[in-house]
């Protein structure tokens, strides 16, 4: 895996108030492809199973050496070295897995649905006042879908594992609402790094994270910049997320990013991007791909035929359930019909399986561009000219 820049650019970037969007994040000058645009440790960090405790330190979720320290306190959750065992884990997650050993947490929370959302809380719970704070001000998700973990039970389950004095100020079924909601609309997922072959059991979420400044990128379906996470790199920052522009990006226009493997299909983006985000993408590549529902489907109003190819698997792999083709001419008749081939190729990892997105590396010092691109998922690092055999750049579009 590369070595990520040491001293990333942090002008790179503005906030601004953008018409129909909200706010998001600008570029404030012209930027080069491959450029850092933001280096962000994160405000909150937590595991995103109970069994990932076992696999990870709880407190880098590094994955554990063969001799791990345990958690003194709880016994539960183990460090990879002394100085994660120093700085240790969410005093609310400690004293919860201390719980009848570990016993009271897990029968709160059988399954990973409601692992996920009380594992968040009982970090959230754990921090300072002001992170507490600064957590809060971020934008919010909608209401949970039909069938979410209800709220008010994760509430009590978190006041009936959590020694009352350890609670914060303000404690309450609203305050867990209005967590919940940031959690839904903000974190990112730090993933077990792709490797081919590995079990879909694995390709799995260590852990989430929120990045306050990070969580401000706006979605598009054919992002100009994408995330990168090292969570094994040795030395600190290993939870930091890098942010880098695919191609060149000229001041003032939005950096966005892809809040989901870009080869999904069309009705399951937007499925998506409705439940999570509460938004309709009406980026160029949705655009176009609502032309096809219109062309495809003469029943016109269930959306849940879209872009389905002749060639996609059907096997019970959930992971990829619903993904396009990503090899570029999935789902259309014709180049005409398929504008954004051109990124697919480019940004997209052809390892089997992976879909992570590529993203040159950064420039080197002398300003010289990188013409090797680094997948976000595997980490596979490919020569510009094995991408598009026989072709040039002069086919590149923004
Ligand atoms: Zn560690
Ligand atoms: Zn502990
Ligand atoms: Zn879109
Ligand atoms: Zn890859």
């Amino acid at each position: 895996m590369a070595t990520p820049p040491q001293n990333p650019t942090t002008d790179a970037l503005r906030v601004a108030d953008l018409p129909g969007r909200g706010r998001g994040l600008v570029a404030a000058r012209n930027v080069g492809e491959g450029e850092v645009l933001l280096s962000e440790s994160p405000a909150l960090l937590y595991p995103s199973t109970l069994a990932s405790l076992r696999s990870y330190c709880a407190a880098c979720f590094r994955s554990l050496p063969s001799t791990p320290t345990p958690c003194a306190s709880c016994r539960a959750a183990a460090f990879c070295s002394p100085s994660c065992a120093a700085a240790s884990h969410p005093g609310l997650l400690c004293a919860a897995l201390s719980h009848g050993a570990g016993a009271g947490l897990a029968a709160a929370a059988p399954t990973d649905a409601v692992q996920e959302p009380l594992l968040f809380l009982l970090s959230a719970y754990s921090l300072p006042d002001p992170t507490l704070r600064a957590l809060l001000s971020l934008s919010t998700a909608p209401p949970p879908p039909p069938g979410a973990q209800d709220a008010a039970t994760l509430h009590a389950a978190v006041a009936a594992l959590a020694p009352p004095h350890m609670l914060p100020q303000g404690f309450s079924p609203d305050l867990t609402v209005a967590l919940l909601a940031k959690d839904r609309g903000n974190s990112f997922a730090i993933m077990e790094p792709y490797r081919p072959g590995m079990s879909l059991e694995l390709l799995k979420a260590r852990a989430y994270a929120i990045y306050p400044r990070a969580s401000l990128f706006n979605h598009d379906c054919l992002p100009n910049a994408c995330h990168f996470d090292y969570p094994d790199r040795p030395g600190p920052g290993n939870t930091d997320i890098v942010v880098r522009a695919l191609h060149d990006i000229s001041e003032g226009r939005e950096v966005c990013i892809s809040y989901f493997a870009a080869n999904w299909r069309y009705a399951d983006r937007q499925r998506r991007l409705l439940e999570d985000y509460g938004f309709r993408c009406e980026c160029d590549r949705c655009q176009v791909e609502s032309r096809w529902k219109v062309d495809d489907d003469d029943n016109g109003e269930d959306g849940d035929d879209v872009m389905e190819d002749e060639g996609e698997e059907d096997g019970g792999d959930d992971a990829h359930d619903g993904m396009e083709d990503g090899d570029g001419d999935g789902g259309a008749d014709g180049e005409d019909d398929f504008p954004h081939a051109y990124f697919f190729v480019r940004y997209l990892c052809d390892i089997e399986g992976c879909w992570g997105m590529l993203a040159p590396l950064p420039p080197l010092p002398n300003g010289e561009l990188s013409n090797v691109f680094e997948c976000n998922l595997c980490g596979k690092l490919r020569k510009e000219e094995d991408a598009i055999p026989g072709e040039g750049t002069s086919g590149m579009v923004h």
